[in-house]
């Protein structure tokens, strides 16, 4: 398998729209693959998303769109976030999520800004022709749904009367637990990657996880007691300890905050000891194992979301942060 191999179940990515449409009760699904479909692969996860019935894709950045442009010639393709490059957009077909300023020659949704405190207008004037949509973001819909009750209620006075626009409010956390939420279309990102918009078991959302992460056992050696491993000798042995190194680092995106964390080596929990180095870290086994036993570091029993956690950060970050491609983890695709 080379040192890492990421897999993506594209599969379980079209189970999670179809439990995502079931969700929304009738409102389209918009598939937001920035950032690389959250590190999944965007032209990939795209392309089974529309597929499986999204309805549109969303972005943050024109180089993004355009990408997916030269794969999509006829999706929907909205960037979300703001832009100089207005002669690029209209070229390459997209859409543009705008403020106060309402650029010509191409559709535009206005954002107004509800409570996230970040772009957006916060008055709402006749939308010009080129309007095609009324979009706000939410604050709090994975952690304080009152607050995102009160942005709704807000979103929906301001445009009440512009109610033929395609009005679209709700990321995955809002399409799954807020009903009041939905409109006419939810732009869901984490959800479709079978994470946890709430940091917490995919599977009480319904979810399934596209990405698992494994590699194998390098080298194993027994400590003596005083023996250490790693930079800064900050796991020292108390006993005779088993460890294994498994040739996966920061620089693959398993950052150094996962030192603590547990990963399954032939299907059992085990720590991670130590300081995790840039190609490599270290996990505490309990007996001698042989060299090449499976390591999975992100799969079932050892979900991102719980990574998250020792790392003090979201799974969001985890994910958009683990490196293949030709020098790091190799990537394999899924297609069923
Ligand atoms: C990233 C993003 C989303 C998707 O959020 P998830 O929590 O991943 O579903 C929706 N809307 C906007 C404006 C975004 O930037």
């Amino acid at each position: 398998m080379g040192r890492s191999e990421v897999t993506i179940d594209l599969g379980a990515l079209r189970a999670n729209v179809r439990r995502l449409h079931e969700a929304l009760g009738g409102s389209e699904l918009w598939a937001v693959v920035k950032a690389d479909g959250y590190g999944h692969g965007a032209v990939d996860c795209a392309r089974a998303a529309l597929d499986a019935g999204a309805s549109a894709l969303c972005v943050a950045t024109i180089a993004e769109a355009v990408e997916l442009r030269g794969a999509f010639a006829d999706a929907r393709i909205l960037v979300m976030g703001p832009t100089v490059e207005i002669g690029l957009a209209r070229e390459a077909r997209l859409e543009l999520a705008v403020g106060e300023t309402i650029p010509e020659g191409l559709p535009v949704h206005v954002k107004l800004d509800t409570g996230m405190g970040r772009w957006g207008v916060s008055h709402l004037q006749a939308p010009a022709r080129n309007v095609v949509g009324l979009m706000t973001h939410l604050a709090t819909a994975d952690s304080d749904p009152a607050f995102a009750r009160r942005q709704i209620e807000r979103f929906s006075e301001a445009t009440a009367d512009y109610a033929h626009l395609t009005r679209h409010v709700a990321n995955s956390a809002a399409a799954l637990r807020l009903p009041e939420a939905r409109f006419d279309a939810a732009r869901c990102g984490i959800a479709l990657y079978g994470l946890s918009p709430f940091g917490t078991d995919a599977a009480e959302d319904g979810l399934a996880p596209v990405l698992s992460w494994r590699s194998e056992l390098a080298l194993v050696r027994r400590l003596a007691p005083g023996d250490s491993t790693g930079y800064g000798r900050k796991f020292v042995a108390d006993r005779e300890q088993w460890i294994g190194i498994v040739p996966v680092g920061y620089a693959d995106g398993f950052r150094r905050d996962l030192s603590g964390t547990h990963v399954l080596v032939a299907g059992e929990r085990c720590p991670v000891v130590g300081v995790v180095s840039m190609d490599s870290f270290a996990v505490a086994l309990d007996r001698s194992l042989p060299v090449g036993a499976e390591v999975t570091i992100v799969g079932p029993g050892v979900p991102l979301e719980e990574h998250a956690r020792v790392a003090g950060t979201i799974n969001y970050e985890l994910a958009t942060r683990i490196e293949s491609g030709p020098t790091r983890a190799r990537r394999v695709v899924l297609a069923a």
